[in-house]
């Protein structure tokens, strides 16, 4: 993080401190985004996965308990279908992409009582395959290379379709590149998904067959991409998810097209920001909510109460008016 984002996040911050003293929020769905789960910051430390937003289950447990003290209610996908009363404040919590460890979720949602939806990428768990970002950090990070290089290369990645980025690995690290380490690292497999699936708080979603980020694919492309995780999903759950989760949070209008007419019925991205009440669920609007990630090297409550004040719409608006 360069220090203009660091001052405008501490900036930020005190101002989301003010607004919540002075004043209510807005209500709103607020929509978070966590990836793979930590047992503890030593795990973290192993440099077997990419450490994405490195959260631990105790940060997990920490940011549920922060907006159930606030009066939020949790919600599902289906819970938002079929219509939120505009006058209380709601959360949905997702994770994105299928790791095994999400396992470690489940403990805490019990506890709390409250359920989340899972995006599962429909081939890494049918072919039982590691995510490719997870295999090129941990094998550049052995040979030294910095993070600067990394992240220049995974941008480069992050513009191919999926078939260019395994064709580049393969080239790169051998045809078995993909092969998972252990529970940090891997996929559930189809079993474990179904078994996970069955559960009463968790709620299956797409993240398309092959972590396709769909803007860089044609219409024919983005449709076979998402309706062909829908049939696996199904095949390995006998659930038919109702919503999406678009890779790296690339979305387009026509995506969120072919999402409808693929039949799903929410979808979510990741710009930074609140759903308002009361959602207008109609046509494409259903197709593009918003969501916030939480970091663990920061303080969770200071991004939970920044995330709960309408500080970030309020700096965003007044941009907009200049
Ligand atoms: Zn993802």
């Amino acid at each position: 993080m360069n220090i203009f984002n660091q001052t405008l996040q501490t900036s930020e911050r005190i101002l989301s401190d003010l607004y919540l003293t002075f004043r209510e929020e807005r209500k709103a769905l607020i929509t978070f985004l966590f990836h793979g789960l930590f047992k503890n910051q030593d795990e973290i430390r192993q440099n077997w996965v990419h450490p994405q937003q490195g959260i631990t289950v105790a940060q997990f447990r920490q940011f549920i308990e922060y907006y159930q003290e606030h009066n939020y209610h949790f919600v599902s996908p289906e819970d938002i279908v079929k219509g939120l009363e505009p006058q209380k404040n709601y959360v949905l919590i997702t994770f994105d992409d299928g790791y095994y460890n999400n396992v470690l979720a489940l403990p805490v949602l019990e506890e709390c009582r409250v359920p989340a939806v899972f995006f599962i990428t429909a081939n890494n768990v049918k072919y039982y395959k590691a995510f490719w970002w997870d295999v090129l950090y941990r094998e550049r990070t052995k040979s030294g290379v910095s993070p600067e290089k990394q992240n220049e290369e995974k941008r480069i990645l992050k513009k191919k379709t999926h078939r260019e980025i395994e064709a580049y690995l393969v080239d790169a690290f051998g045809k078995d590149y993909f092969k998972p380490l252990n529970d940090v690292d891997r996929p559930f497999t189809p079993g474990e998904l179904k078994e996970f699936s069955a559960h009463p708080y968790v709620h299956i979603g797409n993240h398309t067959c092959d972590h396709a980020i769909l803007t860089n694919y044609t219409r024919d492309g983005i449709r076979e991409q998402i309706s062909a995780a829908q049939k696996i999903i199904e095949e390995m759950t006998a659930i038919v998810p109702q919503s999406i989760a678009y890779p790296n949070g690339n979305y387009s209008e026509e995506i969120g097209e072919i999402s409808r007419q693929v039949g799903l019925k929410l979808g979510i991205t990741t710009s930074p920001r609140k759903n308002y009440l009361p959602l207008n669920l109609e046509g494409n609007h259903s197709m593009r909510l918003q969501r916030f990630i939480l970091w663990g090297n920061g303080s969770i409550i200071k991004q939970c109460r920044l995330y709960r004040s309408d500080v970030r719409e309020f700096l965003h608006s007044l941009r907009m008016s200049r």
